[in-house]
């Protein structure tokens, strides 16, 4: 029980505690965490000598935090805690707590490098089926290792940045025409974020998953389909999904998801060595997509076919290294239903089955002016629910 007012049944109470950047006051920005609809302002608390994190949370971005490694991440955690239930801190740590409402968030950490995957059997077998008709929907590596890319991590932003529609080029029947995106996207994704670093050579295996990664974020991983489709092949995806990544501005630490791990969708054929987690686990978040305010989709993450710990040791199996604040992310979250897809593209099939709204309007990909909110949910401790931070996004007219 937290003596924060508003804090206690809320899905910010004091079993989430997810860290994010905040400016206040003009001042530059410095690390806090999030308790009910308040920022506890962590760089106050630690120059009052509340918190003790090697002098971390002054800084602009969550990395130097992050580089400290697991046992501090635990150790400042239940400090934090400790200082917003024990009414004895309350004198202290009152006037270091802020309104949400006045302060603005940053992104929350340097973005290293971004990897993005391809981990949901629905979300693969749809885009196969839409991309590739009349072939085998998986191709034939697809449940052999988790596909993924190296993508623009310059170009992520934190949640609430515009998004310009991009300009590139597009098949039409009469010939590749250069030009605003007509078929802008959006998908539903959760990321990771890497913590602890790794060196160059050495490969990081599925049992290490939780001494590398610091938490999760949720990502929209805008794309313009017709510029993917036209560009794809042979070597994958590229401007048409690097002009902009959004994502949270709250990381959700791994120890606040403690509840939220479930057994994942058996593999069959098995795995390979390096790829053979025990247990098998996933994460039973449930996603939401707002698209200018209607819940359009509701993905569930617990049926991604490929787990974050399999995808982490996949990534370096090859001896690559990780850098504190890489970024790789699950893939379009897709469920097996319609109403669960991840994307605009499936959910509209291609642009073929429009979407209509309440107010009688219709849609199949992005206009100008639109807003689409991912949001989550994950179980918490004692049956009580606990919210990721939202990634929102509006798109503004190509320029
Ligand atoms: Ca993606």
């Amino acid at each position: 029980m937290s003596w924060v007012t508003g804090a206690d049944g809320s899905t910010y109470g004091v079993a989430n505690l997810p860290y994010g950047v905040f400016r206040h006051d003009g001042r530059e920005p410095r690390v806090g965490v999030r308790i009910g609809d308040l920022v506890f302002d962590l760089a106050g608390a630690e120059a009052a000598g509340l918190v003790l994190a090697a002098g971390t949370l002054g800084r602009p971005a969550l990395n130097d935090f992050m580089a400290l490694g697991r046992p501090q991440w635990t150790a400042v955690r239940q400090r934090v805690t400790e200082l917003l239930t024990d009414p004895a801190h309350r004198p202290a740590v009152e006037p270091l707590l802020l309104p949400l409402d006045e302060v603005r968030m940053a992104l929350p950490f340097e973005v290293a490098d971004y990897v993005d995957f391809y981990s949901s059997e629905h979300h693969a077998a749809n885009v196969g089926q839409i991309f590739r008709p009349g072939q085998p929907p998986l191709l034939p590596n697809w449940k052999h290792l988790p596909i993924g890319y190296h993508g623009r991590a310059g170009t992520v932003v934190v949640s609430g940045t515009p998004v310009v529609r991009p300009t590139g080029q597009r098949a039409t029947p009469q010939g590749p025409v250069a030009g605003p995106s007509v078929r802008l996207d959006i998908e539903a994704e959760v990321g990771f974020v890497i913590g602890v670093p790794s060196p160059l050579g050495a490969r990081v295996s599925v049992d290490d998953f939780t001494d590398h990664v610091f938490g999760v974020v949720l990502v929209n991983d805008w794309s313009a389909r017709d510029i993917q489709a036209w560009e794809y092949q042979p070597l994958g995806p590229f401007l048409g999904k690097s002009f902009a990544t959004s994502i949270s501005a709250w990381v959700t630490p791994l120890d606040a998801l403690g509840d939220a791990f479930v057994p994942a969708p058996e593999q069959d054929p098995p795995v390979t060595d390096y790829l053979r987690d025990v247990p098998h686990l996933g994460l039973d978040l449930s996603l939401a997509v707002r698209w200018n305010g209607e819940r359009v989709t509701e993905p569930p993450f617990a049926t991604m076919y490929w787990t974050p710990a399999q995808q982490l040791a996949h990534l370096t199996v090859n001896g690559a290294s990780l850098r504190t604040g890489d970024l790789y992310a699950s893939g379009t979250v897709s469920g097996p239903e319609r109403s669960q897809v991840g994307s605009f593209l499936e959910l509209t099939w291609g642009g073929t089955e429009p979407v209509k709204f309440g107010d009688g309007g219709t849609r199949t990909f992005l206009e100008d002016g639109d807003t689409v909110t991912v949001t989550a949910t994950a179980p918490g401790p004692d049956g009580t629910t606990i919210a990721l931070g939202e990634v929102t996004g509006t798109i503004l007219p190509a320029r």
